[in-house]
């Protein structure tokens, strides 16, 4: 039988693309530059010089900047734009024969949890496609579900890439902050935002991570530290782990999250099964109490919002994007360019920042929602002296139903509650699945791990799979 070449399996995918349409996950296929890619790759890969992601094909969520391609944050605002240069991932990734094959679906400039707020609409879950794929990276989620590629990357600013990967069964994985740069990234709230990969298997995450991750001039917030071979980490891990020799970690469960009465209880037994084979497979498990549990999704949407509308102060109808026509002064040149560019979620964000950063407001709000961050990231790594790993939910129900929760953002934010903590902490987290419900949703667990930890993540993953 003959080997399947790049440019077949592109072709398998585009077709897949094709005949998954209704869920929307993809803004744009990049045909084009995608198929030159491909055979560019192939030929590389005959002549044995072929880089470490040859034969991924990879699809990009849409706020990662991709030279002379369009990039819309699925925003209207954007609609459009062609990015002038490559963010540093994208570099990255092509520099090891990646094929990039579109862009995808996402809520709109990453404000979201259910890809609801995208302008090109909601995408669809490939287990009930009238349930959501979670968001923001909803679109890399269900591409990655749907075998329409191999892998996605999204961004995780408080949940983004673990909370669809959980919706949708895939791997999520959300570096520590600081692991990968953040430069070519739209940005929405830059204390937070990382990328993160949506992959169907751990050796994939490994492999992502060890090519994105390291230092970069452009993002001066990106450590300095050198990267670690995450796959040969994994290997080893994996051959320890057969011969009983792996080393045994410890591992606090938040005993508040397992508990909260929002809790789905499928997804409480899986985590309470998943605990039960760590403990047998040697791990020490404790239950540990986290009373701060109350502030995680104030603190972060006082923050995020807070940041948010500052850095999206750039979009006024002048440097990029949307610009209304009929405008007949500055001043309503900005507010029309804004008001009919920017959707409902987008606006109440940026009001909520604006307004948690106003005089006279900014002590109560903003510096009093950096205090609690700050106890919260000492209380995360005060845990992370005496664990190795913590455990909690990723989200607290399985995927919802489109239109259920978008007229509530109280409901959509509390859902937040899990996910935000190894954000506000900037601590590296996975969501791992741990296979379905009686409904064919899949359910998932939530692993955090010390700044850089992200082995230790990788290899548990991987042995609990
Ligand atoms: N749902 C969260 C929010 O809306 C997380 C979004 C994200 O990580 N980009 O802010």
């Amino acid at each position: 039988q003959k080997e399947l070449s790049l440019p077949d399996l592109l072709d398998y995918y585009f077709k897949q693309i094709e005949k998954h349409q209704h869920l929307n996950a993809f803004n744009e296929v990049f045909f084009y530059s995608a198929t030159n890619q491909a055979k560019l790759v192939q030929e590389k890969i005959a002549q044995g010089t072929a880089g470490k992601l040859a034969g991924m094909v990879i699809g990009i969520k849409d706020n990662i900047c991709y030279k002379d391609h369009q990039v819309s944050a699925s925003s209207k605002m954007l609609e459009g734009f062609v990015s002038p240069y490559s963010a540093t991932v994208v570099e990255r990734l092509i520099a090891e024969d990646a094929v990039i094959i579109g862009r995808l679906n996402c809520d709109e400039f990453a404000m979201g949890g259910s890809n609801e707020t995208s302008y090109y609409g909601p995408v669809k879950n490939a287990a009930d496609s009238e349930k959501v794929a979670g968001g923001s990276s909803g679109g890399s989620a269900v591409a990655v579900q749907a075998d329409l590629c191999l892998s996605a990357l999204g961004t995780d600013t408080g949940g983004s890439v673990r909370q669809p990967a959980a919706f949708c069964g895939c791997i999520g994985l959300k570096p520590t902050y600081g692991r990968i740069s953040r430069y070519g990234v739209i940005a929405y709230a830059s204390s937070f935002d990382q990328v993160g990969t949506i992959t169907s298997s751990v050796g994939d995450a490994s492999v992502l991570l060890e090519v994105l991750a390291g230092a970069d001039d452009y993002d001066s917030t990106v450590a300095k530290l050198p990267v670690p071979d995450y796959q040969a980490g994994l290997l080893a891990d994996s051959a320890a782990f057969g011969k009983g020799t792996f080393k045994k970690k410890k591992i606090a469960v938040l005993k508040e999250t397992l508990e909260s009465e929002a809790l789905d209880t499928d997804i409480k037994n899986a985590i309470l099964n998943a605990i039960g084979e760590l403990k047998e497979q040697g791990h020490t498990i404790e239950f540990v109490s986290f009373d701060l549990l109350d502030y995680l999704v104030p603190a972060y949407y006082v923050l995020t919002t807070a940041e948010a509308s500052s850095n999206l102060s750039r979009y006024d109808g002048v440097h990029y994007g949307h610009r209304n026509m009929e405008a007949t002064s500055l001043n309503e040149l900005y507010k029309l360019s804004r008001a009919e560019g920017f959707g409902e979620e987008v606006k109440r964000r940026i009001l909520l920042g604006t307004f948690v950063l106003s005089a006279g407001y900014y002590d109560a709000y903003y510096q009093k929602a950096q205090q609690v961050r700050r106890l919260i990231r000492e209380k995360m790594e005060e845990l992370l002296t005496r664990f190795d790993v913590i455990i909690s939910p990723v989200a607290p129900t399985p995927a919802f139903k489109i239109g259920e929760n978008i007229d509530d953002p109280l409901v959509m934010y509390m859902a937040d509650i899990f996910t935000v903590l190894a954000s506000l902490t900037g601590i590296p987290a996975i969501a791992v699945p741990l296979g379905n419900n009686y409904s064919g949703l899949p359910l998932s667990v939530q692993l955090m791990a010390r700044h850089f930890g992200e082995q230790d993540l990788l290899s548990l993953a991987h042995n609990f799979l």
